[in-house]
């Protein structure tokens, strides 16, 4: 386990962030949120996958008020997306949201400032200020310490309010922007950080950025919630996350598939086997490291430290455990019996 910044800890519904505790993963609907049923279906599905907090966009008023339904129903936090306008905040948390995503500076009445934070102290609601290097006051020319320093501008609203339960994001769609901007505001702010890189494309494209930014942070110690952000089913978002958490060795309880490239010396049909293994592992919780290989010449010494696995023959498989040979599988039982020795560890 890598050294993690000790960032100041907030409360965000039964979860606490900051500090020594765990990376979380968090997504985000793209569902109306007024439209209870389908905004609940989309959250169930996430928190199957891992999700640990959610987001959710503030639109219109019916959006805020829908939280109260939505609450009822899911397990995991949600926090509530709001952009300029304060009544919409005041109900969100009024509804029992759990934590907003607010940026003071763009609310002009102060005292509506004020009521939000009263609100937020009373009910232990955090505020997460998100920077986004598109959307930068106009008072600033684009650059990462603007960044920074459009942050000081947000949060001394809040801190001399004296209100503390406070996130700070920084996000840019350059995977290298993102890094530099978090590495300063590490040493600039106590208070924890959520990753991102924004705007990150598909699952390909998001997956490498995304990786490449906040593997690179996590590992020197930065961040303390992610959110890898792909166009598409925000499911996706929670596999990659988990994947990336798992592989900086932040996260146990989460599956590893190895397998190997193949090449010219396979005689098997290995592919199939990867991709049915692959669906079964994400949605089991448990730290074991599957191997699958496409020969014997160098299976099991090369994945020996893999927990299980098969490495290929001639329409078979040899099974192995910790490197060490178990038994022949024709090539129809390897995915079953795989599963099967799984299930019993
Ligand atoms: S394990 Fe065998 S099939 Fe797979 S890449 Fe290595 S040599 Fe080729």
């Amino acid at each position: 386990m890598y050294k993690r910044n000790n960032t100041r800890s907030i409360k965000v519904g039964s979860l606490t962030i900051g500090g020594q505790n765990d990376v979380i993963i968090q997504s985000m609907t793209n569902t109306k949120t007024k439209n209870v049923l389908e905004t609940i279906n989309q959250i169930k599905q996430l928190e199957k996958a891992g999700c640990q907090i959610v987001r959710v966009a503030i639109l219109e008023m019916a959006d805020a008020l829908a939280i109260k339904e939505i609450k009822k129903e899911i397990n995991i936090p949600i926090v509530g997306d709001i952009h300029f306008n304060p009544d919409f905040a005041i109900a969100a948390i009024n509804n029992g949201i759990d934590k907003i995503r607010l940026n003071p500076g763009n609310i002009e009445n102060e005292d509506k400032i004020k009521e939000i934070v009263n609100l937020c102290k009373e009910r232990s609601v955090p505020i997460r200020i998100g920077i986004n290097a598109g959307s930068l006051n106009k008072k600033y020319e684009h650059s990462e310490k603007a960044m920074i320093e459009s942050a000081k501008d947000h949060l001394r609203i809040l801190e001399s309010l004296d209100f503390y339960d406070i996130c700070l994001s920084f996000k840019s769609s350059d995977p290298l922007e993102c890094i530099n901007v978090y590495r300063l505001a590490a040493e600039e702010f106590p208070y924890p950080l959520h990753l991102g890189v924004t705007e990150a494309g598909g699952l390909l494209d998001s997956s490498i950025k995304s990786s490449l930014a906040l593997g690179g942070l996590l590992l020197d110690g930065i961040g303390d919630t992610i959110r890898i952000s792909i166009s598409g089913d925000p499911v996706q978002e929670v596999r990659v996350a988990k994947k990336l958490l798992r592989a900086c060795k932040l996260k146990e309880n989460v599956p590893n598939l190895i397998s190997c490239p193949t090449c010219g010396r396979i005689q098997y049909d290995m592919l199939p086997i990867v991709e049915e293994m692959e669906a079964y592992l994400d949605g089991i919780n448990k730290n074991v490291s599957v191997a699958i290989m496409g020969c014997p010449v160098n299976g099991p010494q090369e994945a020996s430290r893999a927990d299980i696995g098969v490495a290929g023959g001639k329409d078979s498989a040899i099974m192995f455990k910790k490197g060490k040979i178990v038994k022949t599988l024709p090539q129809n039982e390897i995915v079953k019996v795989l599963k099967e020795e799984i299930e019993k560890m």
